[in-house]
């Protein structure tokens, strides 16, 4: 049963506006998939070729032209702002850059309790929870009171998926999440994240250009191409056996 299904997103920028002859992009075209829990699928594709558009539209960061993105039974693409705030939690992202999650003035103990204290968990809990976090990601305890330029790229990310996990979301969205990172560290980060999705069953829905790198991690792969799917099966079969 799937925890996130899309169905015929569509996505056009530019449209309307007062600069009306101006061609809209279809950067998103009839774009269907579905992930069910403990599965990894990928989006892989050109620079260009949409992947971001439809992770920005799945996390409602940006709206869908047309469409259904539904995470369990709740459609959320038509939700108003307030009505989705609830639901928000279910789906987390990890960017390329961990600093668009890390606020560089916390420390990362607060970054890791900021979600679950909105979400009206108590503050001591929400602490116990960011030691166990910090525990699962790898990084040492004295590491709560300390500030991300303390830190590596490769721990910045980890400190990053912590962060997103702390909302115990039922898909966790890597959009070039290991992108930016050297190859040793790379390997590292996609171990930690099979590791958590077999420790917590979270669905992993993960965009790359790097088709090595889907190739490590995902169990099925789609590919688009200027904004559509143009192949989707089994990572075997769209990647090969690297
Ligand atoms: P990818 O993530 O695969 O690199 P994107 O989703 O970022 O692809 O971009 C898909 C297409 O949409 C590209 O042609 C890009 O230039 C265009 N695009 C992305 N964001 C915007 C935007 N905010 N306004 C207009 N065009 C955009
Ligand atoms: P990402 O790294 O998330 O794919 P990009 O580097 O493609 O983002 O784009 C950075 C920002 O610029 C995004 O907010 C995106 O929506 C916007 N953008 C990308 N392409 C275009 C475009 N052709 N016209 C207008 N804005 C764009």
């Amino acid at each position: 049963e799937p925890v996130l299904q899309v169905e015929g997103l569509m996505k056009y920028y530019g449209r309307g506006g007062w600069f009306v002859s101006r061609e809209p992009t279809k950067a998103a075209r009839d774009v269907s998939f579905a992930i069910s829990r403990g599965r990894t699928l990928g989006i892989v594709g050109e620079s260009g070729s949409g992947k971001s558009t439809v992770a920005r539209c799945i996390m409602r960061l940006i709206d869908p032209t047309d469409g259904s993105i539904k995470v369990g039974d709740t459609e959320i693409s038509t939700l108003s702002r307030q009505k989705l705030r609830p639901h928000r939690r279910h789906i987390q992202i990890v960017f390329q850059d961990p600093f668009r999650s890390l606020n560089p003035r916390w420390t990362i103990g607060q970054s890791l309790m900021e979600g679950p204290l909105n979400f009206g968990q108590a503050r001591g809990e929400a602490m116990a929870r960011a030691r166990e976090l910090l525990a699962l990601v790898g990084l040492p305890e004295d590491a709560i009171d300390r500030y991300p330029h303390q830190f590596s790229g490769g721990q910045r990310q980890r400190i990053a998926i912590a962060r997103a996990i702390a909302m115990e979301p039922d898909v966790l969205v890597a959009d070039e999440a290991v992108s930016a990172l050297d190859v040793s560290v790379q390997a590292q980060v996609l171990d930690l994240l099979d590791e958590l999705q077999r420790k917590l069953g979270i669905a992993i829905l993960f965009i790359t250009h790097d088709l090595r790198v889907a190739a490590q991690i995902c169990d099925e792969v789609v590919v688009m191409q200027k904004g559509r799917i143009v192949e989707h099966d089994t990572a075997a079969n769209v990647l090969g056996n690297p």
